[in-house]
């Protein structure tokens, strides 16, 4: 198996951007060249408003390059929930906002002619057992009571879209799709570039301050200055001080892409290519990308001490679920680290005068990183509070997160250490 990540093997040519050097002054600073702060370039440059962004390796470096491609609407959390813990009325708005996330997503794409292998057929939410069933009614319910046409699939139309017997059911959301994560943020950010955005690469940001009205970003060569600022930098910060990091709980969760299937087993795994996962508690999820490999991913870190147990489990996990691709060697395997909050809830904090620091979207990061990031730039445009999805707050406070990553990672490697034995 390769220790590389397919998406930079079939995401085209990096993005053309140098390291940020001398003095530099624009309207809107911004750190972290992932999805968000892309797409608030984007948003930014289109109004005509003059915008640094300011990344420290190469765009998509973090979570954004290195994701399944699931372009779900909505979050984690179910919308009801988010409902109670935001309130009626701004949980509405942010449960709305982020159903149109994946029609934000495509429109860009379409728009910018953005070449990232998408495909709006679906997204798949597979029921691992009765509990998962249940579970998936009361989301499908949900999703109805707001408008959406999901659809629930009993046990053999799952079989057939998926090509694995292993699930009692399935929930289908045809709002949802998928793309290449990699070359969508590529795509974003050569839009932005193309509207006059000047991003820059291989800049890490040392330190923020903000004096005089002016907000002051600094890398190893370079001072750049603005009035106003978006902190984008998620589970991938580096290099600012720990005052400024977003306090959110760093997830693992690796993927392995095998090579590109032969065509009778391209036509029964996933036949119609929707993405999918499912709802045991270290979930898995499976998709195929244009070229016909099956990536299959799941909660853990290759990178740590697990490794070789969820290399050796999800070798286990293939053959159970799809027997007639035993023995499919895998091509690729990486991993990334995700931003979760304990309520799983995305935080917008305002660090400052027209500052914002946005993270936290809890592994539902393509549409929302797009809407966000796009409603950060609004704001910073309109002054207008009411233009986020999500109503700012000063401070937030993540208690136990090491803790929490250390149980998260250990606790997959002992699922994956015991489960998925029994191959037929
Ligand atoms: C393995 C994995 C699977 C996932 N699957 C899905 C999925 O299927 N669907 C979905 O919707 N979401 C998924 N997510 C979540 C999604 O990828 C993230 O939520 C999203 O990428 C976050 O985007 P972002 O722009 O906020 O941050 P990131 O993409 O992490 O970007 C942050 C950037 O900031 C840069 N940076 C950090 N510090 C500095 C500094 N000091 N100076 C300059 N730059 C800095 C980093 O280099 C990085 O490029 C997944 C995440 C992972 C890791």
């Amino acid at each position: 198996m390769i220790s590389a990540n397919l998406w930079e093997r079939t995401a085209g040519d990096p993005v053309e951007a140098s390291q940020c050097v001398g003095e530099v002054k624009a309207d809107v600073i911004i750190i972290g060249g992932g999805f968000t702060g892309c797409a608030a370039a984007l948003q930014l440059a289109r109004a005509g408003s003059t915008v640094c962004l300011l990344e420290a390796n190469t765009v998509g470096h973090g979570g954004s390059g290195r994701n399944v491609g699931l372009v779900n609407a909505g979050l984690w959390l179910e919308p009801e929930k988010v409902e109670v813990a935001l309130g009626r009325s701004a949980g509405s708005k942010l449960n709305a906002a982020l159903a149109a996330g994946p029609d934000s997503v495509f429109a860009l794409i379409e728009q910018y002619g953005i070449a990232c292998q998408p495909n709006r057929s679906g997204t798949l939410h597979c029921a691992h057992s009765t509990s998962g069933w249940s579970r998936l009614e009361r989301r499908a319910n949900q999703y109805c009571k707001r408008g959406a046409r999901v659809r629930l699939l009993a046990r053999e139309e799952t079989r057939v879209k998926t090509g694995c017997d292993q699930y009692i059911g399935a929930l289908l959301d045809p709002r949802a799709g998928t793309i290449q994560p990699l070359a969508y943020v590529r795509g974003l950010a050569n839009a932005a570039i193309a509207q006059g955005a000047s991003v820059y690469q291989g800049s890490v940001v040392h330190s923020v301050e903000y004096h005089n009205q002016v907000w002051w970003a600094r890398t190893a060569q370079a001072c750049v200055q603005a009035d106003a600022l978006i902190l984008a930098t998620n589970a991938y910060h580096q290099g600012l001080p720990i005052s400024a990091r977003p306090q959110c709980i760093q997830l693992s969760f690796f993927q392995c892409a095998t090579r590109p299937l032969h065509a009778e087993l391209r036509d029964t795994i996933l036949p119609e290519r929707q993405g999918a996962w499912d709802t045991a508690p270290v979930m898995t999820s499976f998709r195929m990308d244009a070229e016909g490999r099956l990536i299959v991913g799941a909660v853990g870190s290759l990178e740590k001490m697990g490794a070789s147990i969820h290399q050796a489990w999800i070798r286990r996990k293939l053959d159970l679920m799809f027997p007639a691709a035993r023995g499919q060697a895998f091509d690729y395997a990486w991993s990334g680290r995700i931003a979760m909050t304990v309520d799983h809830l995305p935080k917008i904090i305002k660090i400052g005068q027209r500052a914002l620091s946005i993270y936290g979207y809890s592994g539902r990061g393509i549409g929302p990183g797009t809407v966000f990031g796009t409603a950060a730039a609004m704001y910073l445009l309109s002054g207008d509070e009411d233009d986020l999805p999500i109503a700012p707050i000063h401070a937030h406070d993540e208690k136990l997160r090491k803790l929490r990553q250390v149980s998260y990672e250990l606790g997959a490697s002992v699922f994956h250490l015991l489960r998925d034995r029994r191959v037929k």
